[in-house]
């Protein structure tokens, strides 16, 4: 069970891959397991475990490595407790305060503290520990990042980003690659939770980019959550869902309940907001059923609330209300500030419509009250980032002062007053340089996060581009051959563009190709990617659907694009599309194979006049009986 600090980081723990490796070679292949498949890596831990024990003398400093393996996944999978029980017992076990293997347990141990005072103390003891590393040594960057993560806990995001972006900067893309990713992860948690999300999208983006260049299949079911988080709150939904039902692809192919939980409870959410009540219910409750296993009572108890927010929508006022009631059970001791607010308003709301006006005015005084409160808090918040930038700033400025003091100085001394200007100007202009290195340095790595971000957007169309598309495939083809799950995808070409380009305009050429865009978004479902292939062709790769699903999909998309509109002068032109159709033979068949089917069809549907959907040939003889019946229908 977790009980939280602060508003918006209800989530899982924020991973710690292992910073300090542990010393022993017999635990090498675990410790590497953890972040690919951290059920694995505990359960070759407890056979490790056991045939240690079994032994006459102990090992105990192998005996604690393995308890590190075991919190390390523990701390992968959500599961807190179990994760700062295994380290204290490791740690019991594990050589002087400066060994690796100390090392290691203390950051997995601090990292899974949720509550003020386990923090507090987690706190001193990583304090601790940072002094004795040298300094911008790989250690004490390890540890910088675990202080800023438990900043963030405490709700001092203003130290975290400084420390943060200190460890960040500290670390190089090919010499502590994984430490970077580590940096990045937890900078991105903060980023987000102060607002900053297109940063925080970008920042993200490298640690799935690390987490699938090095099969860390555990951790990207995180990073990739993060990924849906952050796109939830850009009101991004369709996507969101599409990153919360991967993670839930993850959990079950890891046997990672609580991913799982997680990712139905964020999923629930967003149908909320999408007003598709239904599924939001069904998935609230799947949540509800993980953490009741895990004994989560945070979480449950926020489900419930979602659960509440449904029924007073469907006009199930008193069920809500006796939902909220549980939910507020010890006043809601065990939920964020922010949610307590929100469940205080939706008390209200629930009392006024059973004319409990008493009660209704008292729930919205404690949220009006709380409100408050965290908006101050908000404030402070915010005051505390100034306070930062300007401790930097004044001692840019005290710097400066010194440099006037000297300058004074020398002044006094006539003789040497051409040489002084001299000195004073060199100041200054080290000054300058000071400033605007560290100008560019910082606004250098905003813009390459920017730009990566850009880098996998089309900039006409804002959809996915080439390479990203191609990625998105990849992923969808590998996860289709390991579940079984059938994939098609669809090379979508427009009709006689150039003839529309020649007529109208390449301006509105480019206006068909957004609106192209926007129908392909609109009508798709969260698991399809649409991606801008090149020019006037898109590459759709629908994830689990079969080949007659798929077809009527694209038939769909056909019939609407011939609703796109066309200004007057292009007279009896109308936009239209042909596209050709394949599936993975069960994820066998590669990308360029499939694509190259899809190509075949797609001429097909040219030469037959256009505006036409076809089949790639093996893909309808892949087909199973019902669905060539139900394709030969047609
Ligand atoms: P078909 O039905 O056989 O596909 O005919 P088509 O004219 O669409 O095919 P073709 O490949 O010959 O021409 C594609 C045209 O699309 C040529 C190119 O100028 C235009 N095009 C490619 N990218 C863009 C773009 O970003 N904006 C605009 N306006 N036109 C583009
Ligand atoms: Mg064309
Ligand atoms: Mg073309």
């Amino acid at each position: 069970m977790r009980a939280v600090l602060v508003a918006g980081m209800l989530g899982p723990a924020i991973a710690s891959a292992a910073c300090f490796s542990l010393p022993d070679p017999t635990v090498a292949p675990l410790e590497a397991l953890v972040i690919r498949d951290a059920r694995k890596a505990i359960a070759g831990a407890e056979t490790l475990r056991n045939e240690l024990l079994r032994d006459q003398r102990v090992d105990s400093q192998r005996l604690a490595s393995v308890y590190a393996i075991e919190a390390q996944s523990y701390s992968l999978l959500d599961l807190d407790a179990d994760a700062r029980s295994a380290a204290l017992k490791g740690l019991a076990l594990a050589p002087g305060p400066s060994d690796p293997i100390h090392l290691n347990l203390l950051t997995t141990y601090a990292e899974n503290q949720f509550d003020e005072d386990g923090i507090k103390s987690a706190f001193v003891s990583i304090e601790d520990a940072r002094a004795q590393q040298p300094k911008g040594s790989p250690g004490e960057t390890c540890l910088l990042v675990t202080l800023g993560q438990m900043q963030h806990y405490q709700g001092r995001d203003d130290l975290a980003i400084v420390n943060l972006i200190q460890a960040y900067g500290a670390t190089k893309p090919d010499g502590m690659a994984e430490t970077r990713a580590r940096a990045a992860a937890a900078l991105a948690v903060v980023l987000f939770a102060t607002g900053d999300l297109d940063q925080a999208l970008a920042l993200n983006q490298d640690v799935i980019d690390w987490d699938i260049a090095n099969g860390a299949t555990q951790r990207l079911s995180e990073s990739r959550f993060r990924r849906g988080e952050i796109l939830a709150r850009k009101h991004d939904y369709p996507a969101a869902l599409n990153e919360f039902a991967q993670v839930r692809q993850l959990g079950i192919a890891l046997h990672d309940d609580q991913g799982i939980g997680f990712a139905d409870l964020r999923a629930c959410e967003v149908y909320i907001e999408l007003n598709q009540l239904a599924q939001a219910r069904a998935k609230c409750n799947s949540a509800i059923e993980v953490f009741g296993a895990s004994h989560s009572v945070d979480l449950i108890k926020e489900a419930r609330s979602f659960l509440a927010r449904i029924d007073l929508a469907e006009g199930r006022t008193w069920r809500a209300l006796t939902a909220l009631n549980g939910v507020l059970d010890h006043d809601g001791a065990d939920l964020s500030q922010a949610r307590l607010t929100a469940v205080y308003k939706l008390r209200a709301q629930a009392n006024a419509a059973l004319d409990n006006y008493r009660d209704a005015y008292a729930d919205q005084t404690r949220y009006i009250n709380r409100y408050t409160q965290l908006n101050d808090a908000d404030r402070a918040r915010n005051a505390s980032t100034l306070r930062a930038q300007f401790g930097a700033d004044r001692e840019a400025e005290h710097n400066t002062a010194l440099r006037h003091q000297l300058a004074l100085e020398r002044e006094g001394a006539d003789r040497q007053r051409i040489n002084l200007r001299w000195v004073a100007a060199t100041a200054l202009a080290a000054i300058l340089i000071i400033a605007l290195l560290t100008h560019v340095l910082m606004t250098n790595a905003r813009h390459r996060l920017k730009l990566q971000e850009l880098a996998t957007l089309d900039g006409l169309t804002g959809l996915p581009n080439r390479r990203r598309t191609a990625e998105i495939a990849v992923e969808a083809l590998a996860h289709a051959a390991s579940a079984f799950a059938p994939l098609t995808i669809a090379l979508i070409d427009l009709d006689h563009f150039k003839k529309i380009n020649d007529r109208c305009g390449h301006a509105t050429g480019d206006q068909v190709l957004r609106d192209f865009a926007r129908t392909g978004r609109e009508l798709l479902l969260p698991t399809d990617t649409l991606g801008r292939w090149g020019g006037e062709e898109f590459l759709l790769v629908m994830a689990d659907t079969p080949l007659d699903i798929a077809l009527a999909r694209v038939e769909k998309l056909r019939e609407s694009a011939l609703t796109i509109k066309l200004p007057a002068s292009a007279l009896d032109y109308r936009v239209s599309l042909s596209a050709g159709l394949a599936t993975s033979d069960q994820g066998v068949a590669s990308l360029d194979d499939i694509i190259a089917r899809a190509d075949v069809a797609l001429y097909e549907a040219k030469s037959e006049g256009r505006d036409l959907v076809r089949i790639a040939g093996e893909s309808y003889e892949m087909a199973s009986t019902g669905v060539r019946r139900a394709l030969r229908r047609r």
